[in-house]
């Protein structure tokens, strides 16, 4: 049975300030994910969570991570210029971008953020720009598929990012050429993993390519980075990955491969976004409509444009009804919102108590790669960002959008000032 961070009762006074849809954060559940995983992986002496920004963009989220010990991974000019804004700066900061524009590079060296590079010939094209900084990291992609005891979990080998692993041999010697003194390794194999072997066994596959690339050039191996892919359970019958023993495999493997190469001052980093936000937030609505045709529908205050997920992964967000929790789930319904798309859905045929117009509808599990995918189709506003504070108070930590947000960028034409 799946627990909402929040109760009817707090909800019910949020919404008297704060009308749905909304986003809703639970500060706790961050810092406290935050903590396990310093805990976990607090045997490396470097280790450094840079949490991944496209997961949840917000200023207020990022600080909190700060003040967890966390830097950020930013992928693009505007995320870098976030992070800046936050006080982030140096190498609390992981540049892990692709299909790099110029001006993303610039700034990010400006930043003197660590650049990981997607690409060996972003080797040349960096230099050209600003030159090659002394700390310097590189993506692998090894190809070929990527199994976890015969299970397949993902196609590297089809997917667009990193250098092959002669790139890679190739990049570090050519790096150390043009001046580069410490180098990193990065890969992210797979996402949503919920199995505790995910890291442990990119961690292996890294470790060794790591001694490798030392043997063959001679360059120092400053950090690992296990970049993202720890997945949480959506589903009321999935287990959550126990963090603390995804620790103690990668130590392991740590241990039986990195230390025997006299490489046991190597730390390691990780790029999380899902694992650290997405259980501590959920979007709240309210059932606006119900409807009776061949299905049986609930229409909320929300849309694709708030949740993307379902509509294009088809992915599972558990559903609560605010004060339901415990009555029997014997209705069928589909749960939409307004799009005129008919993947417009948050769930189709789900069991869930009788929904009456005006019900809370909590969708868990948005807190990561929820808002930051939203979108304006059919004009559809994005809604406020709030936060539960540790006291039980809330607060706004992103307005909703108006009118004039969406018509901002005909500014130009004087159309719509008037409205
Ligand atoms: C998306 C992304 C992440 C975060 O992935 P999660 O699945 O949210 O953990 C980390 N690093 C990079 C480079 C990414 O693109």
């Amino acid at each position: 049975m799946k627990k909402t961070f929040v109760t009817k009762e707090q909800l019910q006074q949020i919404v008297e300030q704060y009308p749905t849809p909304f986003h809703l954060y639970d500060e706790k559940g961050i810092r406290t994910c935050a903590r396990n995983l310093q805990k976990a992986f607090s045997w490396n002496p470097g280790f450094k969570e840079y949490f991944a920004v496209k997961a949840t963009p917000n200023p207020f989220i990022l600080n909190i991570l700060k003040e967890e010990g966390c830097g950020v991974d930013c992928s693009s000019l505007t995320e870098l210029m976030m992070a800046k804004a936050c006080g982030f700066a140096g190498d609390d900061i992981m540049f892990s971008s692709n299909v790099t524009p110029a001006e993303d590079f610039q700034y990010a060296s400006e930043l003197q953020a660590i650049i990981n590079l997607d690409d060996f010939t972003h080797i040349d094209f960096l230099n050209n720009l600003v030159g090659i900084p002394e700390t310097i990291s590189c993506r692998y992609n090894p190809g070929g598929e990527f199994a976890i005891s015969n299970t397949i979990m993902d196609n590297p080998g089809e997917a667009k990012y990193g250098l092959t692993k002669q790139q890679m041999m190739e990049g570090f010697q050519k790096l150390k050429e043009l001046g580069a003194k410490h180098f990193g390794i990065h890969a992210f194999l797979a996402s949503n993993t919920t199995t505790n072997e995910y890291y442990p066994t990119l961690a292996r596959i890294l470790f060794e390519t790591a001694v490798e690339l030392k043997e063959k050039t001679g360059v120092h191996i400053a950090f690992i980075n296990l970049s993202g892919g720890v997945g949480i359970p959506y589903r009321p019958d999935e287990e959550p990955v126990d963090i603390l023993a995804v620790g103690e495999g990668v130590r392991k493997a740590f241990e039986e491969v990195l230390v025997p190469a006299g490489m046991g001052d190597v730390a390691i980093y990780t790029e999380l976004g899902r694992y650290m936000l997405a259980p501590n937030g959920c979007l709240v609505a309210t059932a606006i409509h119900e409807k009776h045709i061949y299905k049986e529908y609930i229409g909320l205050d929300a849309c694709a444009a708030n949740l993307m997920r379902p509509a294009m992964y088809g992915s599972y967000h558990h559903i609560t009804v605010a004060g339901k929790e415990d009555q029997p789930c014997d209705h069928k319904y589909d749960v939409t919102g307004g799009l005129c798309e008919n993947n417009d859905k948050f769930a189709i045929d789900r069991m869930l108590p009788k929904i009456d117009k005006g019900d809370l509808i909590v969708i868990h599990d948005t807190g990561a790669h929820g808002f930051s995918m939203g979108y304006n189709y059919n004009g559809k506003l994005r809604s406020a960002e709030l936060l539960l504070k540790e006291d039980g108070s809330a607060e706004l930590i992103r307005r909703a959008e108006t009118p004039e947000d969406y018509f901002a960028t005909f500014d130009f034409t004087g159309l719509f000032k008037d409205l």
